[in-house]
C-alpha cells in the first residue's frame, strides 16, 4: 500500500501533535504517526512555561489547559530543614504570568483533541522503518499492524524524540553528555507538611513536589546507589 502527504510527521508526542495541528490548520495534508499505540500515560513534563502558554493560545487550547492543569504563580524552596526560597512567576510581563502544571499524559491528550477538531488524527501502532529522500520528497516505510506500507512526502519531521529513527537515518550528530549515575524519578503518593507550591530537598539531593492537578501524588527524584 502507498500514500500521499505534504508532510510526515513522525513522533505524535507533545512536538509532533504540536506541529501536526499547526500545519494542519494552514491547510496542509498532514500525517502524523507514532510506534506506540496511545499517548504516554507517564507524568513527565509537569511544567508548561509563559511562552509555551502564549503557542497555547494561539493554538485554540489554552482555556482547556488552564482548565485541566493547576496554575503556579509561584514555587516555594525548602531544604531539608529550612525555606530557602520564594521564586515569583506572576510578575513576569507575559499574556499568561505563571507556570500551568500539566501531566504530558493531559497535554498529548489535550493536541489529540484539538488535532481531531482540525480534520486530522495521528495514527498509531505506525513505525518508521526507513526512508530515502530525493530533491522532491521523502519515500518513507512505515510498519503498521497490517504490514508495511509507502509514505511519500514533499517534507519527512522527526519528532521521533531522543532516540530519533529520523536523526540515525540521516546519520546527523547529537553532541551530547550524559551525566554520570542513574537517576530514580517516581510518582507516589506521601504525606506533604509543606505548602501545596513548594518543592523540597535534602543535602542528598532528593527532590520532591506535588503533582497536577489533584496534588494527591508527588514526583521524587533521587541519584541511585548502586545498592539500589
Ligand atoms: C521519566 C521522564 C520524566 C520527564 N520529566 C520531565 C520534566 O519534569 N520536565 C520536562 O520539561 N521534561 C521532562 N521529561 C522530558 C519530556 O518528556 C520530553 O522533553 C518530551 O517528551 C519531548 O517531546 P517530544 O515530542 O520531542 O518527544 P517524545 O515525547 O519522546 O515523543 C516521541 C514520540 O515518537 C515516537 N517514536 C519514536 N520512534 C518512532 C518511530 N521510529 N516511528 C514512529 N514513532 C516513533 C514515540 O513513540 C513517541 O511517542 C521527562 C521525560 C521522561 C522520560
Amino acid at each position: 500500500m502507498s500514500s500521499n502527504c505534504d508532510v510526515l510527521v513522525v513522533g505524535a508526542g507533545p512536538v509532533g501533535l504540536f506541529l501536526a495541528c499547526d500545519l494542519t490548520r494552514r491547510d496542509l495534508d498532514v500525517r502524523v504517526v507514532d510506534k506506540n499505540d496511545g499517548p504516554t500515560d507517564l507524568s513527565k513534563a509537569i511544567g508548561i512555561h509563559a511562552r509555551s502558554l502564549e503557542l497555547f493560545q494561539d493554538l485554540g487550547i489554552i482555556e482547556r489547559a488552564i482548565e485541566r492543569g493547576q496554575i503556579e504563580n509561584g514555587a516555594l524552596f525548602y531544604s531539608a530543614d529550612h525555606f530557602l526560597a520564594d521564586i515569583r512567576l506572576d510578575k513576569l510581563d507575559a499574556p499568561y504570568p505563571m507556570l500551568l502544571d500539566l501531566e504530558q499524559a493531559q497535554t498529548e491528550r489535550l493536541l489529540m483533541e484539538r488535532l481531531a477538531e482540525l480534520g486530522g488524527r495521528d495514527e498509531r501502532q505506525t513505525e518508521l522503518v526507513g526512508f530515502v529522500q530525493d530533491d522532491e520528497g521523502v519515500t518513507a516505510t512505515l510498519k503498521t499492524s497490517s504490514g508495511e506500507e509507502t509514505c511519500r512526502a514533499r517534507f519527512m519531521v522527526g519528532c521521533d524524540g531522543a532516540h530519533s529513527a529520523v536523526r540515525h537515518g540521516l546519520g546527523s550528530d547529537f553532541d551530547r553528555e550524559a551525566f554520570p549515575g542513574n537517576m530514580l524519578l517516581a510518582d507516589v503518593k506521601l504525606d506533604w507538611e509543606l505548602p501545596p507550591t513548594a518543592s523540597w530537598s535534602n543535602s542528598a539531593m532528593t527532590a520532591c513536589s506535588l503533582l497536577p492537578p489533584s496534588r494527591a501524588a508527588a514526583r521524587g527524584s533521587s541519584p541511585m546507589s548502586p545498592a539500589m
